[in-house]
């Protein structure tokens, strides 16, 4: 955990926001390399979730919304955490994370070790703003906690335009914001995030169904792109552990440093929100099947991803130290498709001779691949520092390019070097990447 945080920092993939202000309450900001994994993270997921099927569409709804939304969704009452304050050091901690001692039975302050802790009480965890100059009842909004009920409350419109019919999907990718009482392990929970959110509309009875053929869809993702499977479970909620809105719900967890931590939440949300716009609103937020002249409110299964707190998993999974002829490397054994850059290209030495060929590569590669470009340090300095960075292929050109119109492809995980002709370098390149 520290190599990545160190990594992240060092590297320019993630660092802490207001960093010369002494920092912000765990926020974070993505540099330039965590802007590109980030932004392949979302994509991958949008790439399974929306172009790759026919029965999903997209949305971007607005982050500040209505309270009437979150009154209607039961979050306005219900998306509490049980909040104690501890008497002694005034740290506070959310009640459903702290454990009794092994020793006594008691619960301690995992700051102080006091056993002076106040009784837990519901804490919500929106955060509340005005839109417009008067801070009044009125005016009252609230940064959205997840970017589900943008699905819900553009049910009709997303239904009449895209003339899709249950069962159907809408796709969702942006910030959340939840004032966590314990934010921390780095960007594992923070008060700003990013989630990647289906809303899947079935038929009430292919409910059960559609849960699971989510669940072994959402565990396969992250197994294609690289987190081994034995790393990552799927655990299914105890009653009592369920959201409000919930029939069933299955977590995707990875093995983190600390142990087993969520990815993604699978739920059954049944009914239950399309249910309650209609009731608040008076539209009739339902289907009409013409076939059949039914008519009907779908149920919904939900798979919801946190794409920062995936992000991170991709980092740790990734992450190894080997040695290479004897010398040790980290190495970041990314999948083509998350890894910030797919190819460096690198010129031999910055004599002049070898940069127009370099460029000329370049301008060749950049458009099939994201493409980092370094023409200082030596050679060695600079493939392992892409190794670092997880980028899977190093594009080498050297003098003798000049004369055979042939460069050196570096394979980032077996550090096979094979020389491949300018001619056919799109081609190689993009085979091996198979983006
Ligand atoms: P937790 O129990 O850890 O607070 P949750 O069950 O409330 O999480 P969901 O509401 O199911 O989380 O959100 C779906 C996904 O969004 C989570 O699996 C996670 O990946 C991501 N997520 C939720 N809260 C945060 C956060 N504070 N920081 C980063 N990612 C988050």
């Amino acid at each position: 955990m520290d190599e990545i945080v160190r990594l992240s920092k060092h590297r320019g993939f993630i660092f802490p926001s207001a960093e010369i202000y002494g920092g912000f309450r765990s926020t974070y900001d993505y540099g330039p390399l965590g802007v590109l994994m980030l932004r392949n993270v979302k994509n991958a997921w949008w790439r399974s979730m929306v172009q790759l099927r026919h029965d999903v569409v997209g949305l971007d709804a607005a982050i500040l919304s209505s309270p009437k939304i979150w009154e209607a969704s039961g979050h306005l009452a219900n998306f509490t955490d049980p909040l104690v304050d501890c008497r002694n050091c005034k740290e506070r901690w959310r009640a459903d994370h702290l454990e009794p001692d092994q020793k006594d039975g008691k619960i301690h302050c995992p700051n102080c070790g006091s056993v002076d802790l106040t009784e837990a009480r519901a804490f919500n965890l929106m955060f509340k703003t005005h839109a417009g100059p008067v801070e009044e009842e009125g005016s009252v909004a609230y940064l959205r906690p997840e970017t589900a009920q943008g699905h819900f409350v553009n049910f009709l419109n997303v239904l009449q335009t895209s003339r899709k019919k249950p069962p159907f999907g809408i796709a969702q990718i942006g910030k959340s914001f939840r004032n966590e009482i314990t934010p921390g392990n780095f960007v594992f929970r923070t008060r700003e995030f990013e989630q990647m959110e289906l809303e899947y509309f079935v038929p009430p009875a292919e409910a059960q169904k559609w849960f699971e053929y989510w669940c072994a869809e959402r565990m396969n993702w992250y197994i294609e792109l690289g987190i081994p499977a034995d790393q990552l479970r799927l655990r299914a909620h105890d009653p009592e552990e369920l959201s409000h809105y919930s029939a069933g719900t299955s977590d995707v967890e990875f093995m983190f440093p600390w142990g087993w931590g969520e990815l993604e939440g699978i739920a059954n949300r049944t009914d239950y929100d399309l249910k309650a716009h209609s009731g608040q609103s008076g539209e009739r937020l339902e289907y009409f099947d013409q076939a059949t002249g039914e008519r009907y409110t779908p149920y919904v299964i939900e798979p919801a991803a946190g794409a920062t707190r995936t992000m991170m998993a991709f980092l740790l999974a990734a992450y190894d130290e080997d040695e290479i002829g004897g010398e040790k490397r980290v190495v970041l054994h990314l999948h083509p498709r998350i890894a910030p850059y797919q190819v460096a290209v690198l010129p031999l030495s910055r004599k002049d001779t070898l940069i127009p060929t370099a460029q000329e590569v370049l301008g060749l590669l950049q458009p099939v691949a994201m493409c980092d470009y370094d023409e200082t340090q030596s050679i060695g300095k600079r493939y392992r520092r892409q190794d670092e960075i997880g980028t899977p292929l190093a594009v080498t050109i050297d003098f003798d390019s000049l004369e055979d119109r042939a460069v050196t492809i570096r394979d980032r995980d077996t550090t096979e070097q094979v020389r491949v002709p300018i001619d056919k370098l799109v081609e190689e390149v993009t085979g091996r990447l198979a983006l």
